[in-house]
């Protein structure tokens, strides 16, 4: 059977809910399922680039590269030896794309057109945003099939979601009219906190099987492992942490084959 290239943005404007946790444990546990994996680095902190194991200070060419069309994709992509899965490296020099880019013709679809030249090399392109719905958020909402947002289970949560859906809709209308919401991912759950139960229950009756079912937990392992260079399942393998990933990769997998 041919690939078919599954794009996911993985986003939310509000900061440390778990996104890039969620780009290299998913790519990870995709990887270990057998998939062919892309993990592409859109914020220039570089957090998915240092948590696969990748100098960030020492590339020459990174997304940035490419966005501003002086590299292609296939130029910049590394091959984490450590991860299983390719990555297209990010750092402080992203930054510069959104000013450089304002004036630009197609400045919103550069990285659709720059993920368009990889055909079907892979089965999932993982798209890790930066905490902003910026031009470099709005290029990966542009490439992508579907969105997946991660957040946690706290009084303010839905209250960013409306931002960002009115973002997608925009999106949706003038640049991407089959982008889907994948589905919204409870992060950093704490099952003893009746607050995060609650808003839990809210998300579920409200957003139905939108809502993965997979719940990831608040875990020391997803925290620590990113110090090394490593996702989660390379490790510790039995960690809840891991295995919340493994579970919500299959979960993928699954929607993937009902689509087809
Ligand atoms: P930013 O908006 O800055 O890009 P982010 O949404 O990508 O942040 P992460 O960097 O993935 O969020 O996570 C924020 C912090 O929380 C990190 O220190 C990370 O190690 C930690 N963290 C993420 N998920 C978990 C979890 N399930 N359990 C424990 N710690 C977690
Ligand atoms: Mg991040």
């Amino acid at each position: 059977m041919a690939k078919i290239m599954r794009i996911l943005a993985i986003t939310n404007q509000k900061g440390g809910v778990g996104k890039t946790t969620t780009c290299v444990n998913l790519a990870a546990s995709l990887a270990a399922a057998g998939s062919q994996v892309l993990l592409i680095d859109l914020d220039p902190q570089g957090n998915a680039t240092t948590g696969s194991g990748i100098d960030k200070a020492s590339l020459k060419y990174t997304v940035y590269h490419v966005l501003i069309g002086e590299k292609t994709i296939r130029d910049v992509i590394q091959t984490s030896e450590k991860s299983m899965f390719d990555i297209v490296p990010a750092n402080r020099d992203l930054a510069g794309a959104e000013v450089e880019l304002v004036n630009e013709i197609g400045r919103e679809t550069r990285l659709k057109y720059a993920i368009s030249a990889l055909k079907n090399t892979y089965d999932y392109v993982l798209l890790d945003c930066p905490p902003a719905l910026n031009l470099v958020t709005v290029n990966a909402l542009t490439a992508a099939n579907a969105v997946m947002i991660p957040m946690q289970c706290e009084y303010y949560a839905l209250e960013g979601l409306t931002d960002l859906v009115n973002t997608i809709k925009k999106v949706r209308t003038h640049l991407n009219s089959n982008l889907e919401i994948e589905g919204l991912l409870r992060t950093m759950f704490d099952n003893r906190n009746m607050l995060a139960q609650q808003v839990s229950a809210q998300l579920e009756s409200h957003f139905g099987d939108k809502v993965y079912r997979t719940v990831i937990p608040r875990n020391i392992r997803l925290a620590e492992a990113p110090s090394y260079g490593l996702p989660v399942l390379e490790y510790d393998r039995a960690s809840k942490g891991a295995q919340a990933y493994v579970e919500l990769a299959n979960e993928i997998i699954s929607k993937s084959k009902k689509r087809r």
